[in-house]
Formats: C-alpha cells, structure tokens, sequence
C-alpha cells in the first residue's frame, strides 16, 4: 500500500513537471521575431523577440531565447527589423468626442472663413430644414487671408448665416473654448444684443454691441443648451446607437494611429454605464482611463460605486474626476497672474470657483479618486496646485495619490518645481504647444513663453512625470505626432518654439507609453513591454529612437497589437 502511495505520488510529480515544462516551451500564441524593441523595461532595455499568451506577455529576449515558445498553434511574425515599442497610452483626449468628430463636419484643413462658408453651404443643401449643421476645428488664427470684416479677430456671422437661413449651425473652435454660431442658431437661443455676458463667458459682440456669432468659454451653453434639447428629442435607442457608433469610430481611430490605452478626460455616468456595458461584452477595443466629468450632486452621490480597476480584463478604468480652472489660451479664456500682453487688462477666465474645486477635491480623496483638473493659464496652474498642496496636508495618511493637471501648459517659473515637490503628475500635450505657437508669443509676450510656456523638459529635469496626450479631437490623436513635436518643438513651417525645451526621444517615449501608465497607477500591467503585462504592443515602420527628425514625420503603424490580438495591420 505504501509503495502504491509512493508510485502514485510520483506519478503526480512527473506530470506537474511536466505540465510546467509545457508552460515553458511550445505554447505562446504569439510570437514577433526579428524586431528592433525598445522595451520601456530598465531591466531588459533592448530585445529582438516577444512571446505572448492569453492576452499577456510571456517573454521578452533574443530570438533564440523566444522561439522555443513556438508551437504549431502558434502565430508567427517576423518583424524584418522594425520597430517594436509598447501601445501608445493617450493621457488625456476625449473618446466620444473623437468619435463625433468623425461624424460632424471637419473644418481643420479650411484655409480661410470664405471656406468654411463655402462647406457648410455645401452640407446645407442636403439638409431638411430645421434640422443642426455641426462642426469643429476653425481657427482663426490660421486663416488666410484673416477674416474681414472681423471683431478680435474673429469672423462675423453674416456671411453663413446668408446660406444657411433655415438651418442652425454650431461650429466648435478648434481649442474647444469657443463656438461659433448662425442666425438662426442664435435666434432659437434667444440670443441678442440685451443677452448680458454669463459669469466666465463672453459673448463677442461688434462695436453696435451685437452678437457677432462668437461664443466663448461659459457662453457657450447658450447655443449649446439648444442643441442638447434637439438632440434629446430623439429615442433611447436613436441616443444609445449614436454613441456606439462614436465609440466605435474612436476606436478604430486610435486603432489605426497605435493608440492602445486612451485617457479619457470627462464623461457622464451614462456614458460610463454604457462602456461598462460594452466591456461586459467585449466590445471594448483599447483600454480606457476614463475620468468622471458630471454634476457634483451626481458624483456624491454615485462616486464610492463607480471606482473601477481594470474592470472587463483591463479595458475599464475609473479613478479619477475631470474638472476645469480655466479657458485655453487662443480664446484668451486661460487664467493668468499678469494681463495677457495683446488684450489690455484681460486676465483670462477662471471658469469653477476655487471653492467649487476644493469642494470636489474632499469627495475625490474621501473616495480614493485622483482629480485631474484642467489649468492652462500661470494663474490656474498656481490655484491647481495651492488646491492640491493644502488638501494633501490635511490628509497625511493618504500618499501616493498622482493627481494631475490637465495641460499644465504656462507655468510661472516659481510654479514649476512644485509638481515633483507634491508628486503632481504634468498630463501635457506636445501638439499643442507646436499648434499654437504662432500666437503664443502674442498672447504672453516673450518673456513668459520662454519662462513658462510648454516647459516640459523644465518638469522632467526637476523630477516631475510628464505624461503625453493629444487632446483630440482638438488635435488629431496620432502619437506619432505629437512625439514629433514633443523632440523638436517644431510647427508645420518649421519654426522652433524654444528649442531648450525639446523632450529626449526616450523621454517623448515614455511620456506616451510608461508615464501614462503610472498617471492611472496601471505600471505594473503595462506602458512596457516585461513578462506578465499586458500585451498592448505597435510596431512602426522606422526607429523613432534614431530616425532623424523629418523621417520620424513619415512613420506609420504597421502593426497595433491590444491583449495579444492583432486589431490594425497596415495594407
Ligand atoms: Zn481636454
């Protein structure tokens, strides 16, 4: 009986070995060999070769350490030497509202004011009365010629309203801090010349005193409310399919473009609700840090309940609550401690009280959320961070907590080597500061953009986590664009803006990638490409880490790899 015992035992033995040995060798389901890999991994840099099993990474090395993962069942894929990093992490975009960008009227590449016009008559004519004309992306400023007749710039509605008499129109600024709308638009708003300006907004009016059709920051709501009740005139399921279809094309987006990880800057429970739904089903495809943007009331009571960490395998994320300080600078809504220096006496806009924001900032720490507030302005960034400074001293106990600030985009000199100090990670958008360039020195002067303006490399010398993003749809959401910009700080002219402040291509790497892991606390499952994270993989058709500038412009994403499962392939 013994000696069965023993036999039996051993017999055990041998197959637990065995089964081990079968983890070990032959059974990845993926496997890319032959690839240029920048890991992000201190400890194991460089690589040749990645094995990947149910969605994970199971080894990283040379390709002899690799193949042995090889079985039958197994994908093979040989790189020929690209360049393999890990999937792009979008700190700070908007996912549905990339997703309407895709549907409503783009207006980005409209040269001047008579073509915008021009497109939206054009859509007009397909269009049944009453129904909204929407888009996004004009700019003033990138006009050509600039706008004429025009009011700080801005041009008047008149010539729009001409052809679209039946028809309201809203067409987003490309900051997303203004609107511009029609006659019609305005007069179901019952907007006019007695409309006094709301508390944070104004209404651009000529020298009459009437609307010229331009609606900034807070004043917005006057045509947008309108729009909201038109929209949800329509059915559950009219409003349930149009953002699928938004969340959908996001996706396919960022697909296409190597984004795996997406922070998404501000939604409504409902929206959480139906993602949470979508990841129920699979149905997500790129990982989302989603930050709660609704009412405060909502939020109280609703907060402690929707705390999700990596919810539906790692596709849900919620910790985090988007809130806003201040404008964007193009619309001059950004809150700043000296007048702008092109608008006399105009300090920008603080658009949530400081109480507002302290108030929201007890819920989040009570409830182990990070706030994540929007500051564009000098100004707003010093109040973000006073905010944060004073609510982390009165809870001691609580460390590590990463909050962050949005854009952190003009920062007066004494401000900058707060954000180590406090552990406030800068979630800061390359593109934008090659973007607006050309009007940056209008607004600040000088002197404060060279001090203060997209001071990234200042923050990462001091210590501070600089994580990187797009903003889109302000922008578009390709990351291989905005790394462009983060290393060379160069516009599409080739101008420079201040070229001390370049990021180093690894810095631009990891701002995109292990950075914008650690600003959602998910650097152990992923931002580098180490045995057990997930396996959320690019692989691009040039070096980015030894390309030269121009040559970084022309690379595109061959392979965009989310969980192990190839989701983009380029033709
Ligand atoms: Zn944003």
């Amino acid at each position: 009986m013994k000696n069965f015992m023993m036999v039996t035992l051993f017999i055990i033995v041998l197959i637990i070995i065995q089964n081990c040995g079968g983890e070990v060798n032959g059974n990845a389901d993926l496997v890319l060999l032959n690839g240029n890999i920048a890991t992000i991994d201190e400890n194991n840099p460089n690589a040749e070769a990645i094995a990947v099993k149910d969605g994970k990474i199971l080894a990283v090395g040379f390709e002899d350490e690799i193949e042995k993962y090889i079985s039958d069942s197994t994908e093979v894929i040989d790189l020929n030497g690209k360049f393999v990093t890990p999937g792009f992490i979008d700190s700070h975009a908007h996912f549905l509202g990339l997703g309407r960008s895709l549907i409503n009227l783009d207006l980005q590449k409209a040269k001047n004011w008579n073509e915008v016009v021009s497109i939206i008559a054009k859509d007009a004519k397909n269009r049944k009365p009453g129904e909204w004309i929407v888009g996004r992306g004009w700019h003033q400023e990138k006009f050509d010629p600039a706008p004429e007749p025009n009011v700080n710039g801005y041009p008047l509605h008149d010539e729009l309203s001409k052809v679209t008499p039946n028809n309201p129109v809203l067409l987003s600024h490309a900051s997303g801090h203004a609107i511009l709308a029609n006659a019609k638009a305005m007069r179901l708003a019952g907007v006019n010349k007695n409309t006094p300006d709301p508390k944070g907004g104004t209404i651009v009016r000529n020298e009459k005193g009437i609307p010229i059709g331009v609606f900034e920051e807070n004043a917005e709501k006057f045509i947008t409310k309108i729009y909201d009740e038109y929209l949800a005139k329509r059915t559950q399921e009219q409003i349930r399919a149009d953002y699928v279809k938004e969340i959908q094309l996001a996706s396919d987006e960022c697909l296409k473009k190597g984004v795996t990880s997406f922070h998404d800057a501000g939604e409504t429970f409902e929206i959480i609700d139906l993602l949470k739904q979508l990841a129920d089903s699979n149905k997500l495809s790129i990982r989302l840090n989603v930050m709660i943007g609704d009412t405060f009331e909502k939020m109280k009571s609703k907060l402690a309940s929707y705390r999700m960490l990596g919810y539906g395998n790692g596709f849900l994320t919620v910790r985090s609550i988007k809130q806003y300080i201040d404008g964007a600078l193009g619309s001059r809504g950004a809150w700043l401690l000296e007048p702008y220096s092109d608008l006399k006496d105009h300090l920008g806009s603080n658009v949530t009280t400081i109480e507002e924001l302290k108030k929201i900032s007890e819920l989040a720490i009570a409830n182990n959320f990070q706030m994540r507030i929007h500051a564009i302005g000098d100004r707003g960034n010093r109040e973000v961070l006073n905010i944060y400074e004073d609510i982390f001293k009165r809870n001691p106990d609580k460390k590590d907590l990463r909050w962050c600030i949005e854009h952190a985009q003009h920062l007066a000199a004494e401000d900058i080597p707060r954000f180590a100090k406090l552990g406030v990670v800068a979630a800061m958008q390359a593109v934008h500061c090659t973007s607006d360039m050309s009007f940056v020195d209008e607004r600040l002067g000088n002197k404060r953009a060279e001090e203060g303006a997209y001071v990234w490399k200042k923050l990462i010398d001091s210590g501070a986590i600089v994580c990187n993003g797009t903003d889109a749809p302000v922008e578009d959401v390709d990351p291989i664009k905005c790394f462009y910009s983060a290393v060379t700080r160069k516009d599409a002219d080739g101008k420079v803006f201040y070229s001390d402040q370049k990021m180093s291509r690894m810095d631009a790497l990891k701002s995109y990638t292990i950075h914008g892991a650690y600003a959602s606390f998910e650097e152990n499952i992923k931002g580098s490409i180490a045995t057990g994270k997930f396996a959320d993989i690019v692989v691009l058709s040039n070096d980015l880490l030894n390309c030269t500038d121009d040559e970084i412009r022309k690379v595109i994403v061959l392979y965009t790899i989310v969980g192990g499962k190839i989701k983009y392939k380029a033709n």
